[in-house]
């Protein structure tokens, strides 16, 4: 009797370990797809563009990164040459 016991006992904590081995592994799958995919890609598409700052031209009013502005002499600010003409004539 007290053999049959020890085999039920042993069955049920085989029975535990695997599924506590199982949702280990889901647990880790799938934070490593949530946090590790996830913010890898997310971050470098935020880097350059989200710390860019952003102006407006003068003679059209759209907005564009600042690395792609054309000042004339007065420091107004334009999206292109052609609009740094229009403005001046
Ligand atoms: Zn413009």
């Amino acid at each position: 009797m007290r053999f049959i016991i020890l085999i039920v006992i042993l069955l049920a904590l085989i029975g535990w370990f695997q599924r506590l081995k199982k949702n280990v592994g889901r647990d880790r799958s799938s934070s490593n797809d949530s946090s590790f995919y996830g913010a890898m890609p997310g971050s470098a598409a935020l880097g350059p563009t989200a710390a860019e700052a952003m102006v407006a031209c003068t003679h059209c009013g759209m907005h564009f990164p600042v690395s792609e502005a054309i000042t004339d002499s007065s420091c107004a600010i334009f999206c292109g040459s052609e609009h740094r003409r229009l403005h001046a004539s």
